[in-house]
């Protein structure tokens, strides 16, 4: 059987540990056009330095060789679902069972000026870049910082800078919605209104229903009200799927993959698709995009995959992290972090230390 993952995120990942687990004498063919799988919960502490880019990315070459899998260092620009063949610029790559992991890129929603003019910390090599810049402005004397986005990486990356910066730095975050970490006001509402008061007791300006309309190089214009003048801005506001599924003929929603209850992508049965490409909606429970949802769907996939080559009744994905019921750890700043789920939370040292716990973890199969 010759199985071929597009994408190597945590998605990814799980298929071809899950795949090679259960079948011995699978062909496996890994696609992805980084060489190393990066962490990205981990992006908001290469601000303040607390990680190195070593210790939350992965080598992708000696993971395929540990899993007797071929590792391809490229994109997969195609796929033809007839004749069951991906294409990337160099290779055709035949496949019986296919995998879409190939996760979400940074949304700017078409605001003129947005991505021009901001830094994104969703790659390694973005927060890196932003962390370059943000050195030289700081020993320029210069201090407006604006975040846009009070999702859970523009609250964690605010957290970062101030452990990082302290007062040296000025940060405005702004949201374009009522409440700060609004994924989670309908199922906590005291989440939001924890953090909101943590960071203004950090001086963290907060700007709610703010709605950006355009960004020059040095002001941002909103919807209504005042436009705010910055020196360094960072975008953390949205995703949108990876541009491969541009070129995919397969149903969508919003351009996400629709997926039915067993990850098969909606009307084939040797395609599977996982993690944050995809939209996936079972028994009215609708997957949320997180690391721990990429890697729960990456599990089943590789058990469908098996059952499938072995001729067994598929198995049924149940949503953990909904988008009726967030799940996340959500740091903070000092240390300290949230744990929720649900209506539960837990706040504090401990939340933090599981948080690092739970991000790490999945990085020991790369050692
Ligand atoms: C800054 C940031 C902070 C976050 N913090 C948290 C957090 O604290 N907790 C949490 O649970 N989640 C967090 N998330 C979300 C989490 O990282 C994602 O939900 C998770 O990475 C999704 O996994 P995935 O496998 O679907 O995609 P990814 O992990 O993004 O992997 C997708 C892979 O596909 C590859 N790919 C893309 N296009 C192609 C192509 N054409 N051909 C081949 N390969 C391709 C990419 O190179 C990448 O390696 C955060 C995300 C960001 C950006």
């Amino acid at each position: 059987m010759k199985l071929v993952v597009i994408g190597c995120g945590f998605a990814g990942i799980e298929v071809v540990e899950g795949v090679r687990k259960g079948m011995k004498d699978a062909e496996i063919t890994m696609i992805d056009p980084r060489a190393r799988m990066q962490n990205q919960s981990l992006f908001p502490e290469i601000i303040s330095e607390k990680v190195t880019p070593d210790e939350i990315t992965g080598d992708l070459s000696s993971f395929a060789r540990k899993h007797d899998a071929k590792f391809i260092n490229e994109a997969a620009l195609s796929v033809d679902f007839k004749s069951k063949v991906v294409k990337t610029e160099r290779e055709e790559v035949p496949y019986d069972f296919l995998a879409i992991t190939v996760g979400a890129v940074q949304s700017y929603f078409g605001i003129p000026g947005a991505e021009e003019h901001s830094y994104s910390i969703n790659t390694l090599e973005g927060a890196l870049e932003a962390k370059e810049a943000l050195e030289r402005l700081v020993s320029s004397g210069k201090d407006r910082i604006a975040v846009v986005g009070a999702g859970l990486t523009g609250v964690e990356l605010v957290g970062e800078l101030v452990d990082k910066y302290g007062g040296k730095l000025k940060i405005t975050l702004i949201e374009a919605l009522s409440k700060v970490l609004p994924a989670f006001s309908e199922a906590n509402p005291k989440v939001c209104t924890y953090i909101e008061r943590v960071l203004r007791e950090k001086r963290v300006d907060i700007m709610l229903n703010a709605a950006v309309e355009r960004v020059e190089d040095d002001k941002i214009y909103f919807k209504g009200g005042e436009p705010l003048d910055y020196d360094m801005l960072f975008w953390t506001a949205g995703i949108r799927p990876a541009p491969l599924l541009e070129t995919l003929d397969v149903p969508k929603e919003r351009g996400w993959i629709k997926v039915d209850e067993n990850l098969r992508v909606e009307g084939m049965n040797d395609v599977f698709a996982g993690g944050d490409c995809v939209f996936t909606m079972i028994d009215g429970r609708c997957s949320g995009k997180n690391a721990e949802e990429a890697e729960r769907q990456g599990r089943m996939i590789a058990e469908n995959i098996v059952r499938s080559e072995k001729g067994k009744p598929l198995a049924k994905y149940r949503p953990k992290n909904t988008l009726e019921r967030p799940r996340a750890f959500i740091s903070y700043g000092g240390g300290k972090a949230i744990a929720t789920s649900g209506r539960f939370m837990i706040k504090g040292r401990i939340a933090y230390m599981l948080k690092k716990y739970v991000d790490l973890r999945f990085m020991k199969r790369f050692e």
